[in-house]
């Protein structure tokens, strides 16, 4: 991730390292490159004329430090306009005072949702927490079985519609209402005493009402503390539709970017935060339930300067 684009800043600021000074229109054809090395890593057009706009601003009028030399200066100014749009201060998880937590899953089809579940579950049980996994996706008809699957791997139960499933049995035909069974899967978490909730639910391939109205109607029976939007950051120029689509069908409260480990180009990871408003809290990094951390702004934009 991010090969491209970080190789392409890097070669950006080899160039003015070679000059002295610089003037104003070393800077306008250094924010140029930068402009076109972010738009060709598919970061959403809105999130580059900002960034651009601002990181020009502040290397003309350069708070010029004494230890700085101007093309540090420029580095400096991209690396901490890059945190900014990455989301400024890392965010944990909100925990809710009166147990459990409920944390609610929406996204495409596809985006790594199950497998975030399990994850997630892992990640909690470790810190010493006691989820319970929820099965509401009914659409797909191993969704059950998959998330019993990651389930079982991360160590922690899941609820499931139909009994059969909670053995990781293949079944093809679940029927029932997702919105009842995530009302149900919360109500058994409390009665069980498990302190966090995490609820999968259904993504289609591509935006649907149909699919909107189940998670919004999730969202209101559950009252969830976060609902986390998953989001495959190989989408690339689709992120912003999708993201939108999100913040209006479900109004998420946190983003997770999954599949940070293939060779995309980086433009949903960088554009989200900006589009949306809402933090990044978690990134996932591979299939394997600890390819899994939280999301640094930071140690991000450290990587992409690399
Ligand atoms: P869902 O439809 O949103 O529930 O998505 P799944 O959890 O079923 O994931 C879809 C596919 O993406 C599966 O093959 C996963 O193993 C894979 N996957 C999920 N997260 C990651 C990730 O971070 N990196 C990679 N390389 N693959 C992932």
């Amino acid at each position: 991730m991010f090969n491209t684009l970080s190789d392409r800043l890097t070669s950006t600021f080899k160039n003015l390292r070679a000059k002295g000074r610089l003037s104003e229109a070393d800077i306008d054809a250094t924010i140029r490159e930068i402009r076109r090395a972010l738009l060709d890593a598919d970061v959403a057009v809105p999130v580059v004329r900002e960034f651009s706009a601002t990181v020009r601003e502040r290397a003309l009028s350069s708070e010029v430090s004494g230890a700085l030399n101007p093309a540090q200066q420029v580095v400096k100014i991209v690396n901490e306009e890059l945190v900014g749009i990455l989301g400024g201060e890392s965010r944990g998880l909100r925990f809710s005072k009166t147990p459990p937590t409920v944390i609610m899953l929406a996204g495409l089809q596809g985006a790594g949702k199950t497998t975030l579940a399990g994850k997630l579950a892992l990640h909690l049980r470790e810190q010493g927490h006691t989820p319970l996994l929820v099965a509401a996706d009914l659409q797909r008809p191993n969704a059950v079985t998959q998330l019993s699957v990651v389930a079982d791997r991360a160590g922690v139960p899941v609820f499931a519609p139909h009994p059969g499933n909670q053995s990781g049995v293949e079944v093809d035909d679940v029927i029932g209402d997702p919105v009842a069974v995530a009302r149900e899967g919360v109500e058994t978490a409390r009665q069980r005493q498990h302190d966090v909730v995490i609820v999968d639910t259904a993504g289609r391939l591509g935006l649907d009402a149909v699919l909107m109205q189940q998670a919004s109607d999730i969202r209101d029976a559950v009252q969830p503390d976060e609902v986390l939007f998953v989001i495959d950051a190989m989408i690339g120029q689709d992120a912003v539709a999708t993201a939108k689509a999100f913040e209006e069908g479900v109004d998420f409260t946190g983003v997770v970017l999954t599949k940070l480990d293939g060779d995309a180009r980086g433009g949903a990871a960088l554009s989200v935060r900006g589009v949306t408003g809402r933090p990044i809290l978690f990134a996932s990094t591979g299939e394997k339930l600890t390819d899994f951390e939280a999301f640094h702004p930071d140690r991000m934009a450290s990587r992409i300067l690399d």
